[in-house]
């Protein structure tokens, strides 16, 4: 198996990437990898040193981690930051070039320049014969055999979604991500006849290896497009006639609520996979009917390269509410105490594999409390059933502490999904003065639904314990996201301005 990016591309026949504007075929790909590689090397960057990038999703940004990774340590940031946030960023990873595309992400570009750190842009390439774009540096004589990444080289430096606490920072090898997209390519028995869809932000390991690097793996090829737009993606479906696309749940049910006045028949995929938060069944369910698919739930996360489970392909069994068995690393449960816990009893589920990363970067506190006797404390909470399939229960630091009753917000939002009107929900302690938390929810209704705040209490009344029941119901039109598309229960009180009662 290949155990770093070029070996993956140099692998690999003629098939096309990127089918966006034009084609980028494999060779001219690997030919793209050789130039970037050998520029870098003439610019003074040298394997492990740093490289940011500011790029919009897009092919350059799929192409400038195979290619970039393959010489230094590719750090994509995200093109949405602000001024303070690039400087931090910046500043963290000590990097040693910016990458930005002319006309930009300007505040990137201005904060590079007042730090002193050299900007290289990305210019197009009109025949892509070679590659789609070329850096804004000379080009020295390319040695024959480039200095490429070694399989423990740093390939790839991310910060970690930040959903729980402040992004932290994830340095992951070759070996690391290359394993990762194996066992993605397996789970989902990727060949190179498939064709991915990606909407996932370049920025993020959903993205990276889950969508790309594992279509790589495969020889399969890539449509990247700039984002995902709910607007837009039953018309990028039936345009670049992919075989299966990966998303968060969030996005698959803004997916779903366009697919349901759509007026044009959808074309079947070979499947649909969801990752890097929970699946609702229901949302499940409808995806299976109007894609015409199965749906393969998956369980990733920065620190493991992406993948850790997944749920297998038919013929074997999809579980819904299961982010299925272990996909190559090994999966346990642990107690507090450290102690491996057995069959069906819920603890925080621990992993350890060749896809996990040695540890965080400048973070003693984080990488203190995340290793155990050698396995990675995940923070989520979970048990394995006597098929060994995982089901999460939440985030430890999620739980909602209601005067000591611990409650866990998917099992609110699962009920409240029941109800016909509502589309989304998302549960979240809300202070209280004498409870310590109480539980809220915020929840977006169907187009032309209506309910009372006294219904949904009602309804979740009949269906859970009273302590679990929301004292708190906000109606609103969207609910707020990270960057990655994740909901964030920790410090939304906060933002929707809910003080203590
Ligand atoms: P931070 O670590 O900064 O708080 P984060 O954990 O959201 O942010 P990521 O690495 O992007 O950053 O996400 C990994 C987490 O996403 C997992 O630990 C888990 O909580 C959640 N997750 C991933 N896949 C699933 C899934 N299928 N079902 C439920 N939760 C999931
Ligand atoms: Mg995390």
């Amino acid at each position: 198996m290949e155990r770093n990016v070029v070996a993956i591309i140099q692998a690999l026949d003629e098939q096309c990437i990127s089918p966006n504007r034009s084609n980028l075929l494999f060779k001219g790909l690997y030919e793209q990898v050789i130039t970037v590689v050998g520029q870098l090397r003439g610019f003074g960057i040298n394997r492990n040193d740093r490289v940011a990038v500011a790029l919009p999703n897009g092919p350059e940004a799929a192409v400038a981690f195979l290619a970039i990774s393959s010489g230094a340590t590719y750090a994509p940031l995200n093109p949405n930051y602000r001024a303070p946030e690039y400087e931090f960023y910046l500043k963290d990873l000590a990097a040693k070039a910016l990458i930005v595309q002319p006309g930009v992400a300007a505040p990137a570009k201005d904060v590079a320049q007042q730090l002193g750190i050299p900007v290289i842009e990305l210019l197009p390439r009109l025949d892509a014969a070679a590659g789609i774009f070329e850096l804004s540096i000379p080009t020295s004589t390319v040695p024959e055999t480039p200095d490429f990444a070694e399989p423990d080289d740093t390939a790839l430096i991310l910060h970690t979604s930040g959903t729980t606490s402040r992004p932290k920072m994830v340095p992951l090898s070759h070996c690391n991500l290359c394993i990762s997209a194996q066992n993605v390519k397996t789970a989902l028995a990727l060949t190179e006849t498939d064709r991915c869809l990606n909407v996932m932000p370049l920025f993020h390991i959903h993205g990276l290896i889950g969508a790309l690097l594992s279509s790589m793996a495969a020889g399969a090829s890539v449509v990247c497009t700039p984002g995902f737009y709910a607007p837009k993606f039953l018309g990028w479906l039936g345009n670049h006639q992919p075989t299966w696309y990966s998303a968060v749940p969030t996005m698959h049910q803004q997916i779903l609520g366009r697919a349901a006045t759509h007026t044009t028949p959808i074309k079947p995929l070979r499947l649909v996979r969801s990752s890097s938060a929970p699946l609702p069944p229901q949302i499940m369910a409808e995806l299976e009917q109007v894609f015409n698919a199965p749906v393969i739930e998956s369980y990733g996360m920065t620190e493991a390269s992406h993948q850790m489970a997944s749920n297998p392909l038919p013929p074997n069994q999809r579980k819904p509410g299961s982010v299925g068995v272990a996909s190559g690393p090994d999966v346990q449960i642990m107690d507090e105490q450290g102690n491996l816990l057995p069959t069906g009893e819920v603890g925080e589920v621990v992993i350890q594999g060749d896809n996990v990363t040695h540890g965080y970067e400048n973070n003693l506190n984080a990488n203190a409390t995340a290793f155990t006797n050698g396995w990675f404390r995940t923070g989520d909470l979970g048990y394995l059933d006597t098929d060994g399939y995982l089901f999460l229960k939440g985030r430890i630091k999620e739980i909602i502490n209601r005067a000591g009753e611990k409650i866990s917000p998917r099992e609110v939002d699962e009920v409240l999904l029941d109800h016909p009107a509502i589309e989304q929900v998302v549960t979240f302690a809300a202070p209280h003065t004498l409870l310590g938390e109480d539980v809220a929810v915020a929840v977006v209704l169907k187009a032309g639904a209506s309910v009372s705040e006294q219904t949904l209490k009602e309804f979740a009344a009949e269906r859970l314990a009273d302590f679990k029941v929301p004292r708190v119901v906000l109606f609103l039109d969207e609910i707020p996201k990270g960057p990655t598309g994740k909901r964030q229960r920790i410090g939304l009180a906060e933002k929707l301005g809910l003080t203590a009662s």
